[in-house]
């Protein structure tokens, strides 16, 4: 087993794989770490594999795997973690604006007895009005809504101890939001300022759209980390405000006609109350449905219900 697993998605970066490789091998030369170099192509159309076929000939803990076409970034990370053999996985965006130097050190925090560690790029080399002010919203968002507070979710550069991987299914833009899943099922969470360096060659494969994606993502995160377990307490809750509603409003709607004698001949008491009683019956029945969603969610995955620090004399 090697010490170190990073995993970099790759999509038309001709000019920086092999210089990110000669960083790398820079970075870790001496610093005593085991660890391979796992570099996905997302189905790049440029030069980039060839250069990716030569590096792993010449190289032994390069490792290459490549799509058949491109599926996005997290795609790619899933891959890479699924094939990591890594106690830690870090991974990085390979066009150099992470820097390798700062793995080292993410190790060594999560040596100190963190599960996960990620990077924060404290002086972010990207434009303001497109790239860092949404992100500084977005950070925020987050933050209050897992309430796992980081500054810079965005970060590719991470470090993980691989168990906390095992149990995470990414899609999406889901690789941001693993520290608060994790972060939910017990982990240690830090974070620590790395590197940021501007983009040399190629270009960003990402607009302001990616921030739609994101706020998406987020509001799905959400719903795993706080109602996925149980759906019929948020939708059941208001199910029987509803219905509680539709019964008084149904109440007034007969005090009305019996003992003040006002026509209900289209009023719209009455819709009200009819309404009120559909839409709580509905609310609940959304709660059943999400229920047995939540179960076959966690027994599809194989997802257990807790998750273990240690075992002491066990295997
Ligand atoms: N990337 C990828 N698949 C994609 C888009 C991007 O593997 O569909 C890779 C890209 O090659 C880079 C990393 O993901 O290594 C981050 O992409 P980019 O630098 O374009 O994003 P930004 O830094 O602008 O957020
Ligand atoms: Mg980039």
């Amino acid at each position: 087993m090697v010490d170190l697993s990073i995993v970099v998605p790759i999509y038309n970066e001709e000019d920086n794989v092999t210089p990110l490789h000669d960083r790398v091998v820079a970075a870790l030369g001496d610093s005593g770490l085991d660890y391979e170099l796992i570099l996905v192509d997302d189905g790049s159309s440029d030069g980039t594999f060839p250069l990716l076929r030569e590096l792993a000939a010449r190289d032994r803990r390069v490792k290459v795997i490549r799509f058949r076409r491109n599926f996005g970034q997290t795609a790619a990370m899933a891959a890479g973690f699924a094939a990591a053999a890594g106690r830690v996985i870090v991974p990085m965006d390979g066009d150099l604006q992470n820097d390798p130097a700062d793995i080292p050190m993410l190790c060594a925090k999560i040596d100190e007895g963190y599960d996960v560690v990620s990077g924060w790029r404290k002086n972010r080399q990207d434009t303001f009005i497109n790239r860092r002010l949404p992100s500084i919203i977005a950070n925020s968002l987050i933050s209050r809504m897992t309430g796992v507070h980081l500054h810079d979710y965005g970060c590719t550069l991470k470090a993980y101890r691989r168990e906390v991987l095992d149990g995470v299914n990414l899609y999406g833009e889901m690789h941001r939001f693993v520290p608060a899943l994790a972060s939910q099922v017990g982990a240690r969470v830090a974070e620590l300022p790395v590197r940021h360096h501007p983009r040399l060659h190629g270009t960003s494969k990402y607009g302001i759209s990616r921030t739609t994606r994101v706020v998406l993502d987020l509001m799905t995160v959400k719903f795993l980390l706080t109602y996925s377990t149980k759906p019929i307490q948020l939708f059941g809750k208001w199910g029987i405000y509803t219905i509680l509603a539709g019964v008084v409003s149904g109440g007034l709607t007969l005090y009305m006609k019996l003992f003040e004698g006002v026509s209900m001949n289209r009023n719209p008491l009455l819709i009200l109350t009819a309404f009120l009683l559909f839409a709580g019956v509905q609310f609940i029945a959304l709660g059943l449905l999400g229920e047995v969603n939540a179960r076959t969610y966690y027994e599809a995955q194989g997802k257990p219900i807790y998750a273990v620090r240690e075992r002491l004399n066990l295997d």
